[in-house]
């Protein structure tokens, strides 16, 4: 039978969306519901299940025009055998062999893969990855995640662990983080280590328009920055200094042709690409950097789905 349709899904703690879209993976349809994640692995994995017959049947596809699942999950995932081995916000979901019980239920071949790592997939077929096949992505929102995309899928090490971008470590005397290491990326550069810093620096400091805020998160910091606010500015360029060097040392060891930086700390904007741009020149080299592109991530909204889109497409198709 002919393949006419592809599916994606992006599950998360609290929420699951999928999307149903033609074999180019432009959607036709989406449908996003509450995980449930409390009532546990089974109950979620037969949501997921529900939702890719919803979406068939919305555009009444059979099981045989349906050319593969995509699922992007949080947490560390073995893609290779297509399991969950575990999710901070997904409990009873260690080492769940949720491809087979997908394939088992529907008889469509499944992928699955880490929901940062599908992002990438996501921008090298429809985002800022075009015509890119070596590149290294970053979602800094409350962790730092990524993938190193290397011709044309991802780079997976000898366990499917790499790319854990956010706990390098830039400082083993540096603050805690929360995989328990010390001085990782993610405890100076995430959102949530960008709040902590604000919140400890305002407990000394008498005037900043931080003040006026119940509760911050970076979002306040970069907007009380871009307002000239001292504490805000001093924050931002501290947290992006380790950001620069933490993209500067991939830049060193991998020589990418381009970074493509997306997450909600990320909406920020142009002030994280000069200030990476400024760390990268100061702490590479020029042959490593000459021919780099750093730009910010083009998927927002869908990004999840459209990553898990992204996934069929690499892995059935081959690279783009
Ligand atoms: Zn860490």
């Amino acid at each position: 039978m002919d393949k006419k349709y592809i599916i994606g899904i992006d599950l998360g703690g609290t929420k699951i969306s999928g999307a149903i879209a033609d074999m180019d993976g432009s959607i036709l349809n989406k449908i996003t519901i509450p995980t449930l994640a409390g009532k546990g692995a089974l109950t979620v994995v037969g949501r997921i299940a529900d939702t890719i017959i919803k979406l068939m049947e919305s555009r009444s596809a059979s099981y045989g025009e349906v050319s593969g699942i995509g699922i992007g999950s949080p947490g560390f995932v073995n893609s290779k055998k297509g399991y969950i081995a575990f999710a901070s916000n997904l409990s009873g979901f260690n080492n769940l062999p949720i491809v087979d019980m997908i394939e088992e239920r529907l008889k469509i071949k499944t992928y699955l893969e880490n929901d940062a790592k599908a992002a990438a997939l996501g921008e090298m077929w429809f985002g800022a990855g075009g015509n890119c096949s070596n590149f290294i992505y970053l979602t800094v929102s409350t962790g730092i995640g990524g993938a190193i995309v290397y011709n044309g899928d991802i780079f997976t090490g000898s366990s499917n662990m790499a790319g854990e971008i956010g706990h390098t470590i830039l400082n083993p005397e540096g603050p805690k983080c929360g995989c328990g290491h010390n001085g990782c990326l993610e405890a100076y550069a995430s959102g949530t280590a960008i709040a902590r810093l604000a919140n400890e620096r305002l407990k000394e400091c008498e005037d900043s328009l931080l003040k006026e805020y119940d509760n911050i998160t970076s979002k306040e910091v970069f907007d009380a920055a871009s307002r000239g606010d001292k504490l805000a500015s001093d924050v931002v360029d501290y947290s992006l200094h380790y950001l620069g060097i933490g993209i500067a040392n991939l830049v060193t060891l991998i020589n990418p042709e381009r970074i493509i930086i997306g997450g909600g700390v990320s909406m920020a904007g142009q002030i994280i690409i000069d200030k990476v741009w400024e760390e990268v020149k100061a702490n590479s080299f020029k042959p490593m950097y000459e021919n780099l592109s750093i730009v910010p991530a083009k998927l927002k909204a869908d990004a999840g789905v459209i990553g898990a889109l992204g996934v069929v497409l690499t892995r059935s198709k081959g690279k783009r």
